[in-house]
């Protein structure tokens, strides 16, 4: 068996690394592996336990008690907590505050490292993150650093929240995600930042079809033989 490849995906929210990264594994019939719904999924545990996500104290101790798995129904990566289906529930402004808050505990990254790596092990993987590059896969073949300016990034987040039926406001998505932003840059563990060996796109003008038409002819140019 041919040894797996991994394309990591890295960069601030809403840059559209999901969506990316989805459609491309589609094409390259590689796993499409969303480790930010890993923290969602720690964020509603510690949520659920009335535990402060900032209180490294009081969350340390839950760690023991997390199982985290990954499924695929129809291609959609499905996240277990617990045995649990939290796939929709982790979908929440407020568990998006909790994620950020657990993940710069290095005890929780720990952990989830090492259920992602395991992943990439045995199969190829498009994994996307903040961390993926620098630290989870830093052998990955192709490395993306996905981003784009803060208020497009706003405006896709609330397009995408208010098609879903949510109320809110777009200055209060702008002002929640750069705040997650400069927690995710700013913690002194595998903080979000483009690994030096990465290729940064900025999809500010971009259409999503032009991302993937991009990196896909970087992957046929990086790693097929
Ligand atoms: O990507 P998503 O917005 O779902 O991630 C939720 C949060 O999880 C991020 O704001 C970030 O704090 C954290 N995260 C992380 N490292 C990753 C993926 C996500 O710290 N590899």
């Amino acid at each position: 068996m041919n040894k797996p490849i991994s394309i990591a995906i890295d960069g601030p929210s809403g840059a559209g690394k999901s969506t990316i990264a989805k459609t491309l594994a589609k094409k390259l019939g590689f796993i499409y592996i969303d480790t930010g719904a890993m923290y969602r999924a720690v964020g509603l545990y510690v949520l659920r336990r009335g535990v402060e996500p900032t209180d490294l104290a009081g969350v340390e101790p839950l760690l023991a008690d997390i199982d985290i798995s990954i499924a695929y129904e129809d291609g959609t990566q499905k996240v277990f907590l617990n045995n649990e289906d939290v796939s929709d529930k982790i979908r929440t402004p407020q568990i998006s505050k909790y994620a950020s808050d657990v993940s710069a505990h290095v005890p929780v990254r720990l952990k989830l490292v090492e259920l992602q790596r395991g992943l990439a092990n045995s199969k190829s993987v498009i994994m996307d993150g903040r961390d993926i590059g620098t630290y989870v896969l830093p052998d990955a073949q192709l490395k993306i650093f996905l981003t784009a300016s803060g208020e497009e990034r706003a405006k896709r987040r609330y397009l995408e929240l208010t098609q879903k039926g949510a109320v809110c406001s777009l200055e209060e998505i702008a002002r929640d995600m750069a705040q997650r932003d400069e927690n995710d840059s700013k913690r002194a563990f595998a903080p979000l930042k483009a690994a030096d060996d990465s290729i940064v796109l900025d999809s500010t003008t971009l259409t999503q079809d032009e991302v993937v038409e991009k990196i896909l002819e970087l992957y046929n140019f990086k790693c097929e033989d």
